[in-house]
C-alpha cells in the first residue's frame, strides 16, 4: 500500500461553477484531446464508429434534472473530474506505489509504468474519476495537465488546464486552494464553495460552487424555492450537496 505526503507545499486544483456551466462538453472534447497528444497519450477509443464504443475519458459531464418539492425542474450540469484529494484512498490502497500525491502541489498521479491493471484505485475512489484504459489495461486519471501548467514552451496565456482555457462558459478556475489570498479560494468564500461527498472523507482539493436562484424561475414572492440547492456545505450531505450525492450514488 502507498503512503500520502503529510501536507503538500500547494494545493492546486479546479473550481467548478454549476451555475455558468451550460453542458457545452468543450473541456470534455479539450480535455481528450490534450491528452491524447501528450501526458497521457494515448486515451483508447474503441470501436469509435461501431455499435458499442468505448473510450477513456478524463472528464466527464453529467447532466440532471433536479426537481425540488415544490416549483420548477432545474437542469444541472456537473463536470466531474479526480477532485486531488488531501486524503486520496486511491493512493493508500494502491499495491505497487504507481498511485501517488505530489508533495510540491497535491497532483495525483498514475506513474503508467508501475500500474498492474489490478483495478484497485478505482474501486477505492467514491467519485468514479478513474478510467481503466482499455487499450493499455493501466489506470488513467485527471492529471490537472501536470504537462501544461509548467510547459515554458507554451504562452503563459496556455499554462493552464486545457479545460479551464476551452471553457466558453468561464466555469473552470484553476489555482492554488490552499493560498487563502489565490483568486480561487476568493471565489470558493465568496461563493460558498463546497467539498463533493465531505461524509467520504477524502478531503478534496477541487472545489463546486452551487447554482443561484434563477430570475425566471423563481419570482420574488417566492425565491425560496430554490433554496434546498443553495444550503452551505452540510456534515449529513442535506440540501444541493445530499441531491447530488443521491444522484452520483445510483450511477
Ligand atoms: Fe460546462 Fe464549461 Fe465544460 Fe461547457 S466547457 S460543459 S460550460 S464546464
Ligand atoms: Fe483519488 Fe478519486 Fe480523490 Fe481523484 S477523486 S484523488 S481518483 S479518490
Ligand atoms: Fe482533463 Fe487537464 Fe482538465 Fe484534468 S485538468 S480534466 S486532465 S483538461
Amino acid at each position: 500500500m502507498t503512503t500520502l505526503p503529510e501536507t503538500t507545499r500547494r494545493k492546486l486544483g479546479l473550481v467548478i461553477d454549476l451555475d455558468t456551466c451550460v453542458g457545452c462538453h468543450a473541456c470534455v472534447v479539450n480535455c481528450k484531446e490534450w491528452n491524447t497528444a501528450n501526458y497521457g497519450a494515448p486515451l483508447a477509443d474503441i470501436d469509435a464508429y461501431g455499435a458499442d464504443p468505448s473510450g477513456t475519458f478524463l472528464n466527464r459531464v453529467h447532466s440532471f434534472e433536479a426537481k425540488p418539492e415544490s416549483g420548477p425542474a432545474a437542469v444541472v450540469h456537473f463536470p466531474k473530474s479526480c477532485l486531488h484529494c488531501e486524503d486520496a484512498p486511491c493512493v493508500t490502497v494502491c499495491p505497487t506505489g504507481a498511485s501517488y500525491k505530489r508533495v510540491e502541489d497535491g497532483i495525483v498521479l498514475v506513474n503508467e509504468s508501475a500500474c498492474i491493471g489490478c483495478g484497485l484505485c478505482a474501486w477505492a475512489c467514491p467519485y468514479g474519476a478513474r478510467e481503466m484504459d482499455g487499450a493499455e489495461h493501466v489506470m488513467k486519471k485527471c492529471t490537472l495537465c501536470v504537462d501544461r501548467i509548467y510547459n515554458q514552451n507554451l504562452p503563459e496565456v496556455d499554462r493552464i488546464p486545457a479545460c479551464v482555457r476551452t471553457c466558453p462558459a468561464g466555469a473552470r478556475h484553476f489555482g492554488d486552494l490552499g493560498d487563502p489570498d489565490s483568486d480561487v479560494s476568493q471565489l470558493v468564500a465568496e461563493r460558498g464553495g463546497m467539498d463533493l461527498m465531505p461524509e467520504q472523507g477524502t478531503r478534496p482539493v477541487n472545489k463546486y460552487l452551487p447554482p443561484r436562484p434563477k430570475a425566471d424561475q423563481a419570482p420574488a414572492a417566492d425565491i425560496d424555492v430554490l433554496a434546498p440547492f443553495l444550503e452551505p456545505v452540510a456534515e449529513d450531505a442535506t440540501g444541493f450537496l445530499g441531491w447530488l450525492d443521491r444522484t452520483l450514488g445510483r450511477l
